[in-house]
């Protein structure tokens, strides 16, 4: 059985009194919520801030990126080491507004994968195809590539510290969501490039997050999907009862 996953990427949103609202909502609206791990990626400042706020509740700590090197003369990057000591137990990996804004290539994933996995996060891998990938028929292969390349020297081991989430780049932020059947074509692909890398009981064990417009209104749909694990939810985590809400699909 795999257990679901709900986790809200809050990009570049709140400052800490924000943060601090939001969370202080959140725990109450979930602190009944079981069978789901809940997962929030708030800015990096404001990362300890958050942390004792969620320190007695279901929900972890995820961080929205990270650098390779542990420590050294490389400004204004953040290692894993430090996420752990700022009370992080995952990361985002991958996203795909790091590899169109900030030039992040699948080489660059991939060390920043290896790196978060051994000092102990575990990590949110986000993969996904672009609506002109997509409309060329190229998806599968974009995401065959992206996996191949992202989990490159990851022992098998590795993978129970690894989460995949498919993007399509066309659903984020845009209100277009996957259709359920688009998503599970995806996710199924996927699994299955899993197990062409690895073996089948990897393939069956990792989790695949679907991402895309994901909101109250789609999730329960999205999540009856067989190969569908879970949600990386971006706009709708901004607000409690919306995030909420998704936490709670199965209610
Ligand atoms: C995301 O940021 O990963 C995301 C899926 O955003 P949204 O839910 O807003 O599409």
């Amino acid at each position: 059985m795999r257990t679901p996953i709900i986790a809200g990427n809050w990009k570049l949103f709140k400052k800490s009194g924000e943060a601090v609202e939001l969370v202080s909502q959140l725990t109450h609206l979930v602190r009944d919520t079981k069978g789901v791990e809940i997962i929030i990626a708030p800015v990096f400042t404001v990362l300890s801030t958050v942390k004792p706020l969620i320190a007695n509740s279901n929900i972890k700590l995820a961080a929205q990126n990270c650098f390779w090197e542990e420590e050294g003369a490389f400004t204004g990057e953040i290692s894993p080491g430090m996420l752990m000591d700022a009370g992080c137990t995952h990361v985002i990996i991958g996203h795909s507004e790091r590899r169109q804004y900030f030039g992040e290539t699948d080489d660059k994933v991939n060390r920043k994968i290896k790196a978060a996995i051994s000092s102990g996060l575990t990590v949110l891998f986000c993969i996904g195809e672009t609506l002109a990938e997509r409309e060329a028929n190229c998806t599968f292969n974009v995401l065959r590539t992206q996996i191949e390349q992202g989990l490159s020297e990851l022992a098998k081991s590795d993978l129970a510290k690894a989460v995949i989430a498919y993007e399509p780049v066309w659903a984020i932020g845009t209100g277009k969501t996957a259709t359920d059947d688009q998503a599970q074509e995806a996710h199924a692909f996927i699994r299955g490039v899993v197990a062409d890398l690895y073996d089948h009981t990897s393939a069956e064990s990792i989790r695949i997050l679907y991402g895309g417009s994901v909101k109250p209104e789609n999730v329960k749909e999205l999540m009856a999907q067989p190969d569908i694990d879970g949600a990386l939810v971006g706009g709708a985590s901004l607000k409690a009862d919306s995030f909420a809400a998704i936490v709670n699909y199965l209610v």
